[in-house]
């Protein structure tokens, strides 16, 4: 790593999730010598700690910038394990470990941390800025990294307060909306199917076509559907989508008329809802027979062509109708943000104020489930901070 001499003048990040803990890091290894934090929580990485269920899936061994990432984690003394799919977690399990290690870390680097700091509006003056803070007094710095959030989870602390400063400085800000997210139905079986977990494909329908498909454990909840496979839909939804899910994805429709024939011919005497047990979760035969409007104790023998027809029809192209998704405090990314192509993407530096860095999910940037996120909060994050060092340097 090339070392600038460093002025002393100063960098003040906004926000103490993964993107700013990262930047002011790397700042600071750049060798910026005045860094400031400010975090409107009691303490850092709040929502850090209850990502991937408390465990924290921190990256993708799948994603471009994996290597750079866990070669940081591992020089800051973080011990990782790749788990299924490439998802990377902290070797012992917890979160709480990556959020205390970056947190040792800006300690380490004699990064000043201010929580407990809401962050109320940002002026310009001349070529720095002027933040205020609620109840504290203002304080000017030379150079600003904003890594404030989105909205996902505002009980961690991301209300989206960035997007109103960076739109009173000029910036466009791409409608945010909630992403990795339970899809919701208003459909009354969803009541009876609440609990019922499903292997199978589940495809995000629009006008008849398909927009985009998962394959997993498809959770069936009181008011709809939920799931890593239904998250990774959600980021795609819009109003008037449905999803459309197979049962049997391991089935063709002929291999499941087969099956379906010889089971019907081997257990001609049991019922319909008898002849489907068996071959998928209990509660959804009842509510599958009641959609496709087949007596559930109907004798299997008695079943004729166009009904098995029926059947596979459902069991493989099951229609449910969504009304939406669910809202901000249960979603895991936001949708939108700070428009990309406003933000050179090689520093992470606006195209529209000098000085202003941008990282994480305040920018236009949502991935799918599976670490994707964090990556994108720890790259953007680090080249902030490494080209805010560097802006402030004298070669
Ligand atoms: C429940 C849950 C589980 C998740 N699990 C995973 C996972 O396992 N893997 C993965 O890749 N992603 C996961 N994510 C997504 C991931 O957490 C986010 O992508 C990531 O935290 C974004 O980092 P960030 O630093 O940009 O924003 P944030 O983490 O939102 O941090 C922004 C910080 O800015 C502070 N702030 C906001 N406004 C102000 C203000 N006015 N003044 C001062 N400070 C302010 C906030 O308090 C917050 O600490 C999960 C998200 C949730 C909600």
């Amino acid at each position: 790593m090339t070392r600038h001499q460093i002025s002393e003048k100063n960098i003040t990040v906004i926000g103490g999730g993964p993107s700013g803990m990262m930047a002011a890091i790397s700042a600071a290894k750049q060798g910026a010598k005045v860094i400031r934090v400010i975090e409107k929580n009691p303490a850092l990485g709040r929502k850090l700690l209850a990502t991937g269920n408390g465990r924290c899936n921190l990256t993708n061994i799948n994603c471009s910038d994996a290597s750079e990432t866990l070669q940081f984690f591992n020089s800051i003394g973080l011990l990782t394990r790749v788990e299924d799919e490439g998802r990377v977690y902290p070797y012992s399990g917890q979160a709480a470990a990556v959020q205390e290690i970056l947190v040792n870390s800006l300690r380490d680097l004699q990064v000043k941390v201010y929580c407990g700091m809401e962050v109320e509006y940002i002026d310009r003056i001349g070529a720095s800025f002027l933040i205020k803070i609620k109840d504290h007094k203002p304080i000017e710095t030379d150079v600003l990294i904003l890594a404030s959030g989105g909205k996902a989870g505002p009980q961690y602390g991301s209300t989206g307060d960035g997007y109103r400063w960076v739109k009173a400085l000029g910036h466009t800000v791409v409608s945010p909306r909630p992403s990795l997210v339970r899809l919701v139905s208003n459909l009354a079986f969803f009541k009876e199917l609440k609990g019922v977990r499903a292997k199978g494909c589940a495809k995000l329908m629009r006008m008849n076509q398909v927009v985009e498909q998962e394959t997993g454990e498809i959770q069936f909840t009181e008011d709809g559907l939920s799931g890593i496979c239904i998250f990774n839909l959600s980021k795609h939804y819009a109003k008037g989508d449905m999803v459309q899910i197979d049962l049997m994805p391991d089935f063709s429709d002929e291999i499941l008329e087969e099956l379906l024939l010889s089971r019907v011919q081997d257990l001609e005497n049991r019922s319909i809802k008898e002849l489907l047990s068996g071959m998928i979760n209990k509660k959804l035969v009842s509510v599958v027979l009641k959609e496709i409007a087949l007596e559930q104790e109907s004798r299997a023998g008695k079943l004729r062509r166009k009904e098995i027809q029926r059947i596979i029809s459902i069991l493989k192209r099951w229609q449910i109708s969504i009304i939406g998704t669910k809202g901000w405090k249960e979603a895991q990314v936001t949708s939108g943000g700070v428009k990309l192509s406003e933000v050179d993407l090689l520093t992470m530096e606006s195209k529209i104020v000098p000085n202003l860095y941008l990282a994480g999910e305040l920018l236009d940037v949502d991935e799918k489930c599976g670490g994707y996120n964090l990556q994108w909060a720890w790259s953007s994050g680090m080249i902030a901070g490494k080209s805010a060092a560097a802006a402030i340097s004298e070669k």
